[in-house]
């Protein structure tokens, strides 16, 4: 019972979703029940004709049922255009607000939620699955209202011809209804596999996509076709067996039906030879219950798109329920100076551990370089202060404050970064620099900052200058580029705290050289923290930190580490002799 329960629940959410168009929704469902209430004038008129009409003298012909007949269609077309377009109407615009919902909430959640998935499997909960839904709510809701009417109204009618006859068509109801129940669960279970199984699908592609060159280079092709085979397969096996199934237990469904029409005959015909039916009667009673028919079956089947819709909602609900990033507490950070404080700080990713109880004073103003071998915890270090990830122990305060409890815009407008993965969007050169609430600044200070990073050099050359577009992710710019795109961006920002994640290192030597000049006049006056890898870049700051292994192994100026002749000393003898070497 606790599965019915957990559907009556969905049903009542999506129902939510559809109540701001109630009234268009109310007339749609006026539409059909109207044409549908309608359907058992037509073997009436079959009955009127064949008792009162088919044996009359020429003289006295009428043109009474053809031109009912005419009319009686003419309504139903109207009915059935408000019915079909009402609901297709309420449809698209739950589609809509569904899509709207699931997007907000998406760029809302936190850096660790897109760990665990694939854009794809994203994705397809917005393409595939509300498009599901919506298919499936629009036919259930047509076939519940419309076809149940259908089938009150046709039985009436029938009852009001003989209702011997009509209670003995009523007797088939049950085993029907049992039938119905027993494929329901199976169906569900199996939709669901479906639906995920296309995830699958859009995951391979969209990283056969992403990944084009490594393909090529690394001829990847075999085993990208291996995958993405073995991902289209399932989807056609899991589809096969939702089709399957249902194509098993519709014949079963109706075998009963026509076992009963066929009895149901039968009784007909001995009713006639007693006299208590006309041939009108024999006539019209077959024929509405052959109209019985269609309704009864696409009822049996309705389960199948019921279930469908109800595992693609739950996947959709699935990921509006997410719990969003933690919106921190409420206070605000004005004029921040920047003074940063690391108290015994432990971050893990699931259970593996990167940092380990980290303490760590930075004074406002102060330019700390963090250096160490790759996978030490650096980046995960500086990605706590804008609050990407939050810390399994300890604390990060701004200028004294704990993170946690300031707001996190507020936390966040104090820091411009540049992370190890530059991300570019589909727009032109100038868009890309006055990003988000950079849109608002006027266009000199974005020039300012182009030029600062050196973005004005190569964007002369460029057809349209600023308004070039760069292409999907600046696809048509070299890394570099992108480089000192992502830093014109974040000097455009004007924050105290500024967060340079190896920003410079897909540069050639002479821009990082012309850029370090830049950016060691915007080191004045704010908190910088610098991941590098390139010593010789870092040299200048105020202090240097050596990360390894989530925990600081040594820290002070350069000169002071050079003296010390530790792990900072020897990476820096180890990438002087690979200079010298070139
Ligand atoms: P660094 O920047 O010093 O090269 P990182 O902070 O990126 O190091 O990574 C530290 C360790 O944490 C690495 O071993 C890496 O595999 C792991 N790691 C980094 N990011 C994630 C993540 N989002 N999920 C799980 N593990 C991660
Ligand atoms: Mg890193």
């Amino acid at each position: 019972m606790k599965s019915a329960s957990r559907s009556t629940a969905l049903y009542l959410r999506l129902l939510s979703h559809a109540k701001p168009h109630r009234t268009l929704f109310l007339w749609s469902l006026l539409g059909m029940a109207a044409l549908a209430a309608t359907e058992w004038i037509l073997p009436a008129l079959l009955r009127h004709l064949v008792d009162h009409e088919f044996g009359a003298a020429l003289g006295r012909l009428s043109y009474g049922i053809p031109l009912a007949l005419v009319a009686l269609f003419a309504v139903r077309g109207v009915m059935g255009y408000i019915a079909t377009v009402g609901l297709a109407a309420v449809a698209q615009r739950v589609m809509m607000d569904l899509r709207d919902r699931m997007f907000r909430q998406m760029i809302a959640l936190p850096a660790g939620f897109f760990d665990q998935r694939t854009a794809g499997e994203l994705v397809s909960k917005f393409t595939f699955d509300v498009t599901q839904v919506a298919q499936a709510a629009t036919h259930c809701v047509t076939v519940i209202v419309k076809d149940s009417v259908v089938i009150l109204a046709l039985l009436a009618y029938l009852t009001w011809i003989n209702w011997r006859l009509a209670l003995f068509l009523l007797v088939l109801g049950p085993p029907i209804a049992w039938l119905i129940r027993r494929v329901s669960q199976r169906l569900r279970a199996m939709s669901r596999r479906l639906q995920g199984s296309m995830g699958q699908v859009n995951a391979v592609a969209e990283e056969a996509i992403g990944g084009h060159r490594d393909v090529k280079i690394f001829g990847g092709q075999d085993y990208e076709a291996a995958r993405f085979a073995r991902a289209i397969n399932d989807a056609r096996k899991f589809q096969m067996k939702v089709v399957a199934t249902s194509a098993a237990t519709e014949p079963a469904v109706q075998m009963v039906i026509a076992l009963g029409i066929g009895m149901m005959m039968v009784f007909a015909l001995r009713e006639a030879a007693a006299g208590s039916m006309s041939r009108g009667d024999f006539v019209s009673f077959v024929t509405a219950t052959a109209m019985l028919l269609p309704p009864v079956k696409r009822l049996t089947s309705v389960n199948e798109y019921l279930q469908r819709g109800l595992a693609a909602a739950e996947s959709i609900f699935g990921l509006v329920d997410e719990p969003a990033e933690p919106a921190g507490g409420n206070v605000g950070l004005q004029h921040a100076r920047g003074e940063l404080r690391f108290e015994g700080v432990s971050l893990a990713y699931g259970d593996r551990q990167v940092l380990e109880s980290l303490d760590l004073h930075i004074a406002a103003g102060e330019s700390v370089a963090f250096v160490g071998p790759s996978g030490g915890g650096k980046t995960s270090l500086v990605n706590l202060v804008p609050r990407f990830y939050v810390p399994q122990a300890g604390r990060v305060l701004i200028d004294g404050v704990p993170t946690d409890t300031l707001k996190l815009e507020a936390l966040r407008a104090a820091i411009a970064y540049v992370g190890q993965h530059v991300v570019l969007f589909n727009d032109t050169i100038y868009n890309n620099i006055a990003y988000g609430a950079l849109r608002a600044l006027p266009r000199e200070r974005v020039l300012a900052a182009a030029a600062a990073a050196h973005v004005s050099d190569f964007v002369t050359a460029m057809p349209a200058g600023f308004d070039t577009p760069i292409g999907d992710d600046g696809l048509r710019l070299s890394g570099g580029q992108r480089q000192r795109l992502a830093i014109a961006r974040a000097l455009l920002k004007d924050a105290p705290i500024l967060i340079l994640d190896e920003a410079t290192s897909a540069l050639d030597a002479d821009s990082e050289r012309r850029i370090q000049e830049a950016l060691g006049r915007l080191r004045q006056g704010r908190t910088c923290l610098i991941v590098a890898h390139r010593l010789s870049t870092i040299e200048g700051a105020d202090r240097i930190v050596v990360i390894e292994h989530g925990r600081i192994v040594e820290q002070g100026t350069h000169r002071e580490l050079i003296v010390r002749g530790g792990a900072y000393a020897r990476l820096y003898a180890l990438q002087r002799e690979s200079a010298e070497l070139v």
